[in-house]
């Protein structure tokens, strides 16, 4: 026996985020390039990170979220 695994009903993963599903906050930031410094208040960072912390990639995003 097989499984059927394309009968079973998808409950959301790999699905496009639909009303039901709010989509997940923190993905602007996410596709931003490092820049050496932080994208929210310019402090020099290191290469790999865009935010000095938490609260400023949440800041980043919540301006970008009312600025659309
Ligand atoms: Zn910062």
């Amino acid at each position: 026996m097989e499984p059927t695994q394309e009968s079973v009903p998808d409950d959301g993963a790999g699905a496009a985020p639909s009303a039901t599903a709010p989509p997940a906050p923190a993905r602007t930031r996410q596709t931003l390039p490092p820049k050496g410094a932080c994208w929210y208040c310019d402090k020099p960072l290191d290469n790999v990170r865009r935010f000095c912390d938490k609260e400023c990639a949440d800041a980043f995003d919540e301006e970008k979220e009312y600025t659309r």
